[in-house]
């Protein structure tokens, strides 16, 4: 089920729940239950589902609720504050500031739209009147340096990388150093992904990781890998300090639950969205207008 599907599915819910003579305990699970199964099929993590299931109904004691409530109010409100809450990890990530250096690691399995990212994320930050830069640290990826190269000359963004050493901890550090000496405020490390969550991949990106001290570590997830987000975030999680999430591809026909279990995974919020091959197709992440969005 495509993310908007699953915001008609759930305001339907609510809807049906709304037109019921009375709202009773039967109405309430048939609305639950209902949103349940849009989730479930959206690739929403079972065990997220389940909880705010349960959150809702204890939010919502309809015994407890005298004649007057509005009823049909306050069960929207609530589902509206769990889709949230999922989405909310309570904290908001690491803050950089405009003119004061930071490093910035990229983590993500190779096709996830990492170099891509990297470029979006330097190019809005450059608009904004930052001073960017982009170290290419994937010596794994025959090409990967080029893809870089290209894309940052078009951003008109500085770039460090090689095509002889194989060292990515080595590149990342010296790339680090150059632009630090430039005073660049945002040097953005662009990391190796392989295929699969190898022993190697993350060895790697702890090396990289442990020599460049990054200020934050920002997880791309293609937004279309549906159930297997949440092992794939916690895998990345447990090798370096992800601090932030960017979800990609949101312009496809993903389904939008991965973001949630990344999230959930990592317990870090989505930052940006990626929402096509361009480069300003991008877009800040804040939760409630997105939930409003995805609920119509
Ligand atoms: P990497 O291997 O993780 O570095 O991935 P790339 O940056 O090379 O991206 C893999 C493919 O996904 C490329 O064809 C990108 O153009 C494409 N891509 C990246 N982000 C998005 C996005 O938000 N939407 C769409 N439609 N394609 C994207």
């Amino acid at each position: 089920m495509v993310l908007a599907e699953l915001g008609g599915s759930i305001s339907r819910a609510i809807q049906q729940m709304s037109n019921a003579t009375i709202i009773d305990e039967k109405a309430l699970n048939d609305c639950l239950n209902e949103i349940t199964r849009a989730l479930l099929q959206s690739d929403v993590q079972f065990k997220l589902v389940r909880d705010m299931q349960t959150n809702i109904k204890k939010i919502v004691n309809l015994d407890d609720l005298a004649a007057g409530h509005n009823k049909r109010k306050i069960i929207q409100q609530a589902i509206f504050n769990e889709l949230c809450k999922m989405l909310d990890p309570g904290k908001p990530s690491f803050t950089l500031k405009k003119g004061k250096t930071s490093v910035v690691m990229f983590v993500g399995l190779q096709g996830s739209g990492k170099t891509t990212t990297c470029t979006k994320y330097a190019y809005y930050h450059q608009k904004k009147g930052w001073k960017p830069a982009l170290v290419c640290a994937d010596t794994f990826r025959a090409g990967a340096f080029d893809q870089l190269k290209q894309n940052a000359t078009k951003a008109k963004i500085p770039f460090y990388g090689s095509y002889m050493e194989s060292d990515p901890v080595k590149i990342s550090v010296e790339g680090v150093e150059r632009f630090k000496k430039e005073n660049c405020d945002l040097i953005i490390v662009d990391t190796s992904g392989r295929h699969k969550q190898e022993v190697a991949l993350f060895e790697e990106m702890r090396q990289v990781a442990e020599a460049t001290k990054p200020d934050l570590v920002i997880f791309v997830m293609d937004s279309s890998i549906g159930q297997a987000a949440f092992d794939q975030a916690q895998a990345f999680k447990q090798s370096v300090a992800v601090g932030a999430v960017i979800v990609t591809k949101m312009d496809g026909h993903a389904k939008g639950g991965g973001a949630l279990s990344a999230v959930a995974a990592t317990k870090s919020p989505v930052i940006f969205i990626g929402t096509g091959e361009h480069m300003d197709e991008f877009e800040v992440f804040d939760v409630k207008p997105f939930v409003s969005r995805l609920l119509g």
